[in-house]
């Protein structure tokens, strides 16, 4: 009796609530009843001389490498944590604000935000704090492997070894899950950024070309391959020339990015099979029947799914967005407390709940 009447308070204060992933490279926002309502970069436009911001989001990266001087791109969020807590503020109550302005008040919404595995109270506590400041009433934190889990509708709750493994912009988790617990993780600071970082240094190294930062990661996306049998593909983009300092165009193929990003990429399957050595034989056994889930930007490099299945030897899966999982996660937990509220993280100091 009592604990259902705790449980009806709870469900309360969730009424016209909200779940924000606010990832390093992304931010996306789930409204309660009405599902994926902000999918934008995290990124802001500052003008240094007035302080003032002059654009969020899409618009802001639009601007990313092409600002006047007196403008910064910002991205407030770094290795999937709060780095700038002013302009992360902003940026939250912008989107907040944004939803306000298209829809409904959200009236000092109850949110959820999603965080990387692994980090410390400190940055916790930033983020939580970054969310009220920015008009939450309350906040609640998820992992962001538990959510993905959750939004891919894995049986989470069950005594079955599930893994997934979320690369995003500056984290990559990779997370074992049973019995609604994490069982063995590692929160990576390689992600789809670092490879971005990896062409820009390849290139300027092979080619003596400086690249930008958007056009490292177009090639990233359409000519980059991990590939165990390569198909080759090529790209032709500009860049500055190190020695004239002007314009200069060049050829860049498949070859040449997999060579820059291979190292990364070599870490991050090391590390992948370093949390299945120290994972339980029993729990391994499951992940060998029912394979790793692929979620984030990061895992869409192509070839990701085949070479993992040759390193590793487990079936591979990916979802049909990637990109939003971990917001859908928390759209889950949103929709259906009863079951889902033990996996939020409600105390700054608590511990994540591990098995
Ligand atoms: P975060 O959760 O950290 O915000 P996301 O899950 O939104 O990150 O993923 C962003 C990352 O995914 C970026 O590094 C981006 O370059 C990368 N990405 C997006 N699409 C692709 C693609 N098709 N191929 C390779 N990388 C991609
Ligand atoms: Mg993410």
């Amino acid at each position: 009796m009592a604990m259902n009447k705790t449980l009806a308070r709870f469900k309360e204060r969730f009424h016209n609530d909200i779940g924000i992933d606010l990832g390093t490279a992304n931010t996306l926002v789930y409204v309660k009843g009405r599902g994926i309502v902000i999918n934008e970069p995290s990124v802001v436009a500052v003008n240094q001389k007035t302080g003032k911001v002059v654009a969020f989001g899409g618009d802001a990266r639009k601007m990313l490498g092409r600002t006047p001087a007196h403008i910064t791109a910002i991205r407030p969020l770094v290795d999937g944590v709060v780095s700038n807590f002013e302009v992360t503020v902003e940026m939250l109550s912008y989107f907040i604000k944004k939803i306000e302005r298209t829809n409904q008040k959200l009236l000092r919404p109850r949110v959820i935000v999603g965080v990387p595995y692994g980090i410390t109270n400190v940055e916790r506590r930033a983020v939580m704090d970054a969310a009220r400041a920015a008009g939450a009433r309350e906040v609640f934190v998820i992992e962001q492997p538990v959510s993905a889990a959750l939004g891919i509708r894995l049986p989470i709750h069950e005594p079955v070894g599930n893994m997934v493994i979320d690369i995003g912009g500056g984290t990559t988790d990779i997370a074992v899950m049973s019995l609604s617990g994490i069982v063995r993780a590692k929160s990576l600071r390689i992600a789809g950024d670092t490879l971005n970082q990896n062409i820009i240094a390849y290139i300027k190294e092979e080619f003596k070309i400086l690249l930008g930062e958007r056009t490292a990661e177009d090639l990233k996306i359409l000519v980059g391959s991990v590939h165990p049998g390569d198909e080759p593909r090529e790209a032709t983009v500009r860049g500055r020339d190190l020695i004239t300092g002007l314009p200069r165009e060049v050829v860049i193929t498949g070859s040449d990015i997999k060579e820059a990003i291979t190292p990364s990429i070599n870490t991050f399957i090391e590390a992948v099979k370093e949390v299945i050595e120290t994972t339980p034989p029993e729990i391994v056994s499951d992940i060998m029947h029912r394979g790793i889930v692929l979620v984030g930007g990061g895992s869409l490099i192509h070839g990701l799914p085949e070479l993992l299945l040759r390193e590793l030897k487990i079936p591979i899966h990916i979802t049909d967005d990637a990109l939003s999982e971990v917001v859908r996660g928390m759209g889950v937990v949103l929709e259906d407390l009863d079951l889902h509220k033990d996996m939020l993280i409600e105390n700054e100091d608590e511990l994540p709940p591990v098995i």
